[in-house]
């Protein structure tokens, strides 16, 4: 064995304890860490060509990078819609490298602890059993899945096995959506149904959930003709719902595929008020959710849940490789999913949920919700804002109160301003044609303190922005 690898091999204890008190030190000031990481452009290391060994290597890493790490999973990163770690969660996924196991394997600790993870998430959400469900690396590769299982049904409507014979007989397919993630074209464009294939059909007005009676029109033009549906719960601008059960309706008329994108809406569903919201999504065919939002475990997780496992199957399965095995007789997630090898994905969720149940999420979320409600009638309350939409769940969209030319302008020295300031993080958009700003809670930290800290921030800030 090479020396370094003896040498390490031999100092394992003395080392990781080491990195558990470096990662203490950075968890415990992450609150003080600016938000956004500062843009940074090193030279780069070579390879070395004797190595340096564990122990240097952490310190070459402290002294490289140590200054450079960002608050990102702190209480106060209200950007896109970026989740926390809680720390058994953080445990969870330390193990994950410690035990280093294949969820690929059958009848194995990891495909149990997928199995009862994924049923614990369904109650959780309050999904019937009849969905199945598999962790992926996150909602792009959810809706990539969900869209993929949805192609082989598409296929079996017009009499192709798409996974066998390839997409000549969908050239035409449509994929009707009112208000998509990127994610959702990104994942047509990598199915081979093209970006094109998207149809775009119109909200409601002031409103960026789909105007049910023009699906329907829709519906009606197509009658007879296989499609996709992509709802929405939860978009990210403004958290708005497509109407699930109206759609629902729809569905056992027309008899279209229904996927919905709720990568973070379906954590409605854990606060009784918020449940509404959901309902009707069990009529889905597939629903994506993500973990690494409001689930608070590390990246990279999510999880497709579906109830077709057979056009799952026939999609992922790894067919007439003889040391896999059988894919229709033993059970294994890889013939479930994109990847084959897979990391233990599930435990990081597993000791989370564990650690705090269906009431500890219930408060999570609870607590996000209520602080975007603040937020909302702080702005709303106060000339400088405009509020550009109701706040439906956890995130407050909004802009400045100056004339339309300078809105994009305004909008955006305040998000650098607010970005310079380390404090918080918010990120720009647009909506419904206005500059504007949004700031999305799905952190487990973040409190009333947070949130009164960033409030004086953000009046303080505008108010140097009109003084110029
Ligand atoms: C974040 C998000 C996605 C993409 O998720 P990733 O985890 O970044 O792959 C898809 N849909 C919605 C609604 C999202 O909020």
């Amino acid at each position: 064995m090479n020396q370094l690898l003896r040498q390490d091999l031999n100092q394992v204890d003395a080392f990781l304890q080491e990195v558990k008190d470096y990662s203490v030190a950075f968890l415990s000031k992450i609150d003080a860490l600016p938000v956004k990481a500062a843009s940074a452009d090193f030279e780069r290391l070579e390879l070395p060509r004797k190595g340096m060994g564990a122990r240097n290597t952490l310190l070459q890493f402290s002294e490289r990078y140590g200054q450079h790490l960002a608050g990102n999973s702190g209480a106060r990163n209200w950007g896109f819609v970026t989740g926390g770690a809680t720390v058994p969660a953080i445990a969870g996924d330390w193990l994950t490298a410690v035990f280093d196991m294949n969820a690929a394997d059958k009848d194995t600790a990891p495909l149990q602890i997928e199995t009862e993870t994924i049923a614990m998430l369904r109650q959780l959400f309050g999904l019937p059993e009849a969905f199945s469900g598999c962790f992926v690396t996150g909602a792009t590769m959810a809706n990539f899945a969900g869209l993929a299982i949805a192609r082989q049904w598409l296929g079996i409507q017009l009499g192709v096995d798409v996974a066998q014979e390839g997409m000549a007989a969908l050239a035409n397919a449509k994929i009707v959506s009112c208000t998509p993630h990127s994610s959702t074209i990104k994942s047509l464009a990598m199915l081979g149904f093209g970006r094109n294939a998207i149809v775009k059909l119109s909200s409601l007005p002031e409103r960026e959930a789909i105007d049910i009676a023009v699906l329907e029109n829709y519906l009606k033009t197509r009658k007879g003709e296989p499609l996709i549906v992509v709802a929405s719960a939860g978009t990210v601008n403004t958290v708005d719902f497509d109407d699930l059960a109206a759609i629902a309706r729809l569905k056992s008329e027309y008899g279209f595929w229904l996927h919905i994108d709720a990568a973070f809406g379906a954590f409605a569903t854990c606060v009784p008020e918020y449940r509404h919201l959901l309902s009707g999504w069990e009529a889905a065919d597939s629903i994506t959710i993500d973990a690494h939002k409001w689930l608070n475990v590390p990246y990279d997780a999510a999880m497709i849940f579906t109830r077709h496992p057979q056009l799952q199957l026939d999609t992922f399965k790894n067919a007439g490789a003889a040391y896999l095995g059988d894919p229709a007789k033993d059970f294994k997630y890889s013939n479930y999913t994109p990847e084959n090898s897979r990391r233990l994905r599930a435990l990081p969720a597993w000791y989370s949920l564990m650690a705090y149940g269906a009431d500890g999420y219930a408060d999570i979320v609870h607590n996000n919700i209520e602080l975007a409600r603040q937020l909302g009638e702080l702005i709303q309350a106060h000339d400088a804002f405009r509020l550009l939409a109701p706040v439906r769940l956890c995130v407050v969209c909004f802009t400045l109160n100056v004339a339309d030319a300078e809105k994009q302008a305004a909008t955006d020295a305040l998000l650098k301003a607010l970005d310079d300031s380390g404090k918080v993080m918010m990120t720009s958009t647009v909506y419904q044609g206005v500059p504007a700003i949004r700031a999305a809670f799905v952190n487990w930290r973040t409190t009333e303190n947070d949130l009164a800290m960033v409030w004086e921030e953000i009046k303080q800030q505008t108010a140097a922005l009109t003084v110029k």
